[in-house]
């Protein structure tokens, strides 16, 4: 035996290929008909445009802008502070990516075309699968519209800039920036689902401008041009605009105090900082703070259900890849009635997660025309935020163990996938808050729950374990009885009749029955892989990935 021999221990074999380069859109039949289904379908250009990018280059760069967070630097080699967050190039790369696809703005350059909130949901659901953390101001940007019109003046200064395909990551006035970027501020140390417990004060200049005072505990995207902030002036809690650099180029008084050290989201800077003075505008009325940013939530509330079905997204398709060319006991993985089993399941969360997310989208964008529209959007934000964001963690876990150990294992997305899986549930108002959202709805808008329930009537008679449920549901509405405490019960499986409801009007093959039996029915189970053996799980796996 050769020296050289005597080091060849083994040959790797039976050890898939890394995924290689895929159209994230065109591989993906159910994002492709819950577009359609919900009157996004002329978009598909431009989401086979993003999907392209999304599913190759933009993956590698979202392993780089993770593997390197951002670090904040607070001064310059001069000691003059500069409070800069420094990203890795990949950062900017993936930002530039997603603004070129309009991940930011796409809805409101389209504003006149039914549907454009649904095309926009498509790409922000694309853009969710490479890297979460870009996500966060891009929401941000894209949701800041309806409540920056509630003051005109600004908004004739900042949407020209919003409503460019330009990333300009530069330190500079709004006036001399290509594009540009926003975030918000709410949450403070004393209080963050209760934010009329914030204590930064605002005091009116003579000038017309603000004068902020205090802090923010959590402030994510904290180099965006601007933030929308709450603050208590004179009137009550109020919402103002607080841009970065001020007209005259100076920087406002917005000092970074600290980078969080998160759990997952890493490619993303969250924040803490110090408002010493910084100006700010008005937007809307002193007092109607709330009212205003609102509007700005109920739009990242949607997106974050839309972060944490592409997450899942991204999970099924690893998981898939890898079954398919590894194999164990003389068979590939994803032919093994059991693994078949867990990967249909897990395919059929995808789609219900994707549906609902895409049903809300269609009403988000109907809303102004249609005040039915409006009621059920204005509810099921809340329910889907609440179910699918609360989803995420577990599936990642289950597609994960697909991937047996390698699936635990760094090199891999699946770990950072399960550490980004929780935030989406947490911010943008935590479960508890979605539910209490879907009680308030109902009780001071009745017409949220004729909404809902008319949603539900088109496919009576369709399932019996999903009419089972929806009067069980309308029972459960009624009984004002403890419903507080009950409400996640109830949210919960009002989201699941939903799902399930999407999934029946338009899904091939059975796939809504068989989530309803599996969901809904007396033989529902709370794992992953439970499903009716005797049904086409094959076919329901190709249909997730097809080969
Ligand atoms: C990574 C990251 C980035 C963030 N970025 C931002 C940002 O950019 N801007 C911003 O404003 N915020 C941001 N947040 C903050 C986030 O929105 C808050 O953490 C969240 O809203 C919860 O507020 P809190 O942390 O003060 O918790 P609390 O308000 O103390 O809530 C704690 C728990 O109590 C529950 N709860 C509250 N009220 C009730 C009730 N009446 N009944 C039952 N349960 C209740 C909540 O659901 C939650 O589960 C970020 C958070 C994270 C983790």
């Amino acid at each position: 035996m050769s020296v050289k021999a005597q080091f060849v221990t083994h040959v790797v074999e039976n050890q898939p290929l890394a995924l290689p380069a895929y159209n994230a859109w065109t591989t993906d039949p159910a994002l492709q008909n819950a577009v359609e289904r919900n009157g996004g379908g002329w978009g598909a250009a431009a989401l086979a445009a993003h999907g392209a990018t999304t599913g190759s280059v933009m993956m590698e760069l979202g392993d780089q802008a993770n593997r390197n967070k951002p670090v904040l630097r607070s001064f310059d080699r001069y000691g003059r502070r500069i409070d800069e967050v420094e990203f890795h190039p990949a950062y900017h790369q993936l930002m530039r990516h997603a603004m070129q696809a309009e991940v930011h703005n796409f809805s409101w350059r389209h504003q006149d075309d039914v549907g454009a909130h649904v095309v926009r949901a498509g790409l922000i659901y694309l853009n969710g699968q490479p890297d979460s953390g870009t996500n966060c101001p891009l929401t941000m940007t894209h949701a800041v519209v309806p409540a920056l019109r509630n003051a005109p003046a600004l908004a004739k200064t900042w949407l020209p800039h919003l409503l460019k395909a330009d990333y300009d990551p530069q330190v500079a006035p709004v006036a001399a920036k290509a594009g540009c970027t926003f975030g918000m501020g709410m949450t403070e140390k004393q209080g963050g689902s209760d934010v009329r417990r914030n204590t930064t004060r605002a005091l009116a200049q003579p000038d017309g401008t603000y004068e902020l005072v205090g802090h923010k505990f959590f402030f994510s995207a904290p180099m965006c041009d601007a933030h929308l902030v709450l603050a208590q002036a004179e009137g009550g809690l109020s919402c103002f605009l607080m841009p970065r650099v001020l007209p005259d180029g100076t920087l406002n008084a917005v000092r970074i105090q600290r980078l969080k050290d998160k759990l997952g989201d890493w490619s993303n800077a969250s924040s803490e900082v110090e408002f010493q003075g910084a100006t700010a505008w008005l937007i809307g009325e002193e007092g109607r703070g709330v009212p205003v940013i609102i509007e700005m939530v109920a739009l990242t509330r949607l997106d974050c259900m839309l972060g944490s079905a592409a997450i899942m997204r991204q999970a099924l398709v690893q998981a898939i890849h890898h079954t398919r060319q590894r194999s164990a006991f003389g068979r590939l993985l994803s032919d093994q009635p059991l693994m078949q089993n867990v990967l249909a399941d897990l395919a059929l969360e995808s789609e219900a997660s994707v549906a609902l997310a895409m049903r809300v989208a269609r009403a988000v964008d109907a809303a102004q025309r249609d005040p039915g529209e409006a009621a059920f959007a204005r509810i099921a934000t809340a329910i889907g935020k609440y179910w699918v964001c609360k989803r995420a963690p577990g599936f990642v876990n289950e597609a994960q163990e697909c991937l047996g150990g390698i699936g635990y294992v760094e090199e891999n997305i699946l770990p950072r996938l399960y550490r980004q899986a929780p935030l989406n549930s947490i911010w943008e108002g935590s479960g508890n808050v979605q539910c209490l959202d879907v009680l308030r709805a109902l009780r001071r808008e009745p017409e949220t729950r004729e909404a809902l329930f008319a949603e539900l009537q088109g496919v009576k008679g369709e399932n019996r374990a999903l009419d089972d449920q929806i009067a069980w549901l309308k029972a459960a509405f009624d009984d004002h009885n403890s419903l507080e405490g009950r409400s996640r019960a109830v949210v919960e499986r009002t989201a699941t009749v939903l799902q399930a409801a999407q999934l029946i009007k338009a899904a091939p093959d059975r796939i809504g029955d068989l989530f309803a039996e599996a969901r809904l029915g007396p033989e529902a189970s709370f794992a992953y892989g439970t499903l009716d053996p005797h049904a086409d799980l094959g076919r329901i796996v190709e249909r997730a990935m097809p080969h």
